[in-house]
């Protein structure tokens, strides 16, 4: 599976600033074609329940092979898109396809919880997201139980009221929320408390210090806390040693994804990979 993995990415680090200006332009001007041309894909990481090791869903990631200038990561193309507005089309592109992946599986009768898709929070002022998020919904009442968005804490933070209350039916009817790269933002307990969330997802840069970080381990040890005192479920991603899987385990931390469960794969390994879990129970 490591094949799955991205290589060859695109990076700017190198460039000069001219340089840097150009790939953006160009960058902007290839995602209107990219997205004709379909060269968009959506990768999937297999997330874990920690205390039993099995699978409970992915969360997808999106892929753009370009065909110059190989792969470009979103780390490198979702900022960009933010910038120029592009991100409402490709946000309204990986909803629908997250959408179609969910509907393929559960009709090949494939054992999964959920799907969980990356939302910009910008894409949550727009209209046409809760539109057709709403409209999805609609149709196919399932995905209440299945799909999941993820939104970062500075965003929720940020999003206008009307689309907090959005969320808040759309959680009330049974949508997982959840807050990504949680630690890494600056909301105060109170406004937490107030956001339509079901998930904490602790970011990666506080589980690479485990176990040996003893900072790491106590900010852990204090966002399974805070999630279980709130009522929401609690997911750490990165995770890619069997130490850190274990503490997190030990820690009473819900879930897990990282490097050492599954890079994120491709459409057909990660069917591949949720059929051969549904077999498989237990690896360490
Ligand atoms: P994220 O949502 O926090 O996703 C986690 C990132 O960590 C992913 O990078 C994933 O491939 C990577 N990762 C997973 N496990 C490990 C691990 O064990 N170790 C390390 N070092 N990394 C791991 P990726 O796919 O490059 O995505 C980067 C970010 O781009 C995402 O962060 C998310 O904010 C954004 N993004 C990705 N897909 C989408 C999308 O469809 N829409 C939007 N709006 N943003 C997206
Ligand atoms: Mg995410
Ligand atoms: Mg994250
Ligand atoms: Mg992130």
């Amino acid at each position: 599976r490591a094949k799955d993995a991205g290589r060859n990415s695109f990076a700017f680090y190198d460039s000069t600033l001219t340089e840097k200006a150009e790939q953006r332009l160009r960058i902007e001007s290839d995602i209107e074609r990219a997205l004709e041309e379909k060269q968009f894909s959506l990768y999937y990481q297999p997330q874990v329940c920690l205390r039993e090791n099995r699978v409970i869903g992915v969360e997808s990631l999106i892929r753009w092979q370009h065909p110059e200038l190989g792969e470009i990561m979103p780390s490198e193309f979702i900022p960009i898109a933010e910038q120029s507005g592009q991100i409402e089309q490709i946000g309204l592109w990986v909803l629908s396809s997250a959408v179609e992946q969910i509907i393929e599986w559960s009709n090949e009768g494939i054992n999964f919880n959920r799907v969980a898709v990356n939302v910009s929070g910008l894409q949550l002022q727009k209209e046409s997201f809760m539109k057709t998020l709403d409209s999805l919904l609609r149709e196919h009442n399932s995905l209440y139980d299945k799909l999941e968005i993820e939104v970062t804490e500075t965003f929720l933070m940020k999003s206008a009221d009307s689309a907090l209350n959005k969320l808040e039916r759309l959680k009330d009817r049974g949508l997982h929320i959840s807050i990504d790269d949680f630690g890494t933002g600056y909301s105060s307990l109170s406004y937490l408390k107030k956001l339509p969330i079901t998930n904490l997802k602790i970011d990666m840069s506080f589980v690479k210090g485990l176990p040996g970080n003893k900072d790491d381990v106590e900010i852990c040890k204090a966002i399974v806390g805070l999630a279980k005192a709130m009522n929401l479920e609690v997911i750490a991603e990165g995770i890619e040693t069997e130490e850190q899987f274990v503490m997190l385990r030990a820690l009473g931390c819900d879930f897990g994804q990282g490097y050492l469960i599954s890079k994120p794969l491709t459409q057909n390994s990660a069917r591949e990979f949720l059929l051969s879990e549904s077999k498989r129970r237990s690896c360490f």
